[in-house]
């Protein structure tokens, strides 16, 4: 196996899911996105493992993330988050997804195909509040409803919303969010009263399952803290005035390991664009990690790793499979203090180690786009 891989901390996930659940109320179901290989962590295995720490639902993008869940056996309700092409709704039928619905073409072709399988298709209402992304409006969300209540093969189960700002404190986005709520409320009480069940009610991802209690209703959809990162940096502290124990952990672990050490002297430059030049002698490793494997060629200069709980800097550009780090005299062989094929870490749980969201700083950008980006020749192992 290479040496370049990622580790999964399956004991983190668990932890993370348990935390999660130590702050809802008994009843609140729990739906986890696997979407984008489970933001890079591997979809089958975190999906099997968060299903056996006691979670309802999950949420993918497309009906092939759906179906790779179904082929390797997983029989909880999955989400479809994002809306499927037509000719992805046979398959989606076939094998049991959940569609979010909010137009009615959309809502009468379901029910054809739902019918052409002699089926009762489950589908979620979704209402755009205040997100701008996908569903109706809420002034149209009972007609719809209505709508599919009228419909043979298909049968409302639940209805939903996203909210935009909610991993955010200023007071007018807390404003907003508490709008976005008080919307949603309204609108399934404007469906209870009119006789319509809206089944299962949910709205929150991370920021509305932290912050918001009244937005659990009953079903919260968690992803990045499930994977062990605050959406902010001082959401940890926040929940800690109300939860002091509340803790996440890091689930993912870049590693890599040493391929190469040589001593440089004074003046020589490393990698292309000679963009680094050495100020004394010194020494250097090469690791076989690059940006083929996910590694942003934009954290050249940015980025230091850790080995054997103590930072040292990559130097030069980040090249497509390899870059460099400098030792300094920790490379001199004659101290015994690092060797060939020592471990590296990129990002990970552990002492002295950074975290996607320290790369994600560094890059401008946020943890999800940091995991989510591992490609899939870096092979996953799961502890
Ligand atoms: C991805 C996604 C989530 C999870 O969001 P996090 O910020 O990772 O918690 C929840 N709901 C929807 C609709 C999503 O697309």
């Amino acid at each position: 196996m290479r040496a370049t891989c990622v580790k999964i901390h399956l004991e983190n996930l668990k932890n993370n899911i348990h935390q999660i659940q130590s702050i809802l109320n008994k009843n609140t179901k729990i739906c986890v996105p696997v979407k984008a290989n489970a933001y890079g962590h591997g979809i089958i295995e975190i999906a099997k493992s968060v299903v056996s720490s006691g979670v309802d639902y999950l949420a993918v993008a497309t009906v092939n993330e759906g179906i790779q869940l179904r082929e390797s056996g997983i029989k909880c309700p999955i989400l479809i988050l994002s809306i499927p092409f037509i000719e992805e709704i046979p398959e989606l039928v076939k094998q049991n997804l959940i569609p979010l619905v909010y137009e009615k073409e959309f809502i009468d072709t379901l029910d054809t195909a739902a019918s052409k399988f002699h089926k009762k298709l489950e589908v979620h209402l979704k209402i755009d509040t205040g997100m701008g992304r996908i569903g109706c409006k809420p002034e149209d969300a009972l007609d719809m409803a209505k709508l599919i209540d009228l419909k043979k093969n298909l049968e409302l189960t639940g209805v939903c919303t996203h909210l935009a700002v909610s991993d955010s404190f200023s007071r007018e986005d807390i404003e907003y969010t508490n709008k976005q709520i008080s919307l949603f409320v309204t609108v399934t009480e404007d469906m209870k009263k009119q006789g319509i069940n809206p089944g299962i009610r949910h709205c929150s991802a991370s920021g509305g399952t932290l912050f918001y209690p009244d937005a659990h209703f009953d079903m919260v959809r968690p992803g990045l803290i499930v994977y062990g990162y605050f959406p902010t940096p001082d959401s940890k502290e926040k929940m800690n005035k109300k939860y002091p124990f509340f803790d996440l952990k890091p689930v993912m672990e870049l590693k890599s390991k040493i391929t190469g050490i040589k001593q440089i002297t004074k003046g020589t430059s490393i990698s292309y664009g000679r963009t680094w030049t050495a100020e004394n002698d010194t020494w250097i490793a090469t690791i076989p990690i690059g940006y083929g494997d996910g590694l942003s060629r934009s954290l050249s200069g940015k980025l230091s790793v850790t080995i054997k709980e103590k930072k040292y800097p990559v130097v030069g550009r980040i090249c497509m499979d390899q870059c460099m780090i400098e030792l300094g005299e920790d490379g001199n062989p004659e101290k015994h203090l690092i060797s060939l094929f020592d471990e590296v870490t990129i990002f990970g749980p552990g002492k002295n180690m950074n975290t996607a969201v320290t790369l994600a700083d560094a890059l401008g950008t946020i943890p999800y786009e940091i995991t989510t980006l591992i490609m899939p020749r870096v092979t996953r192992i799961y502890l």
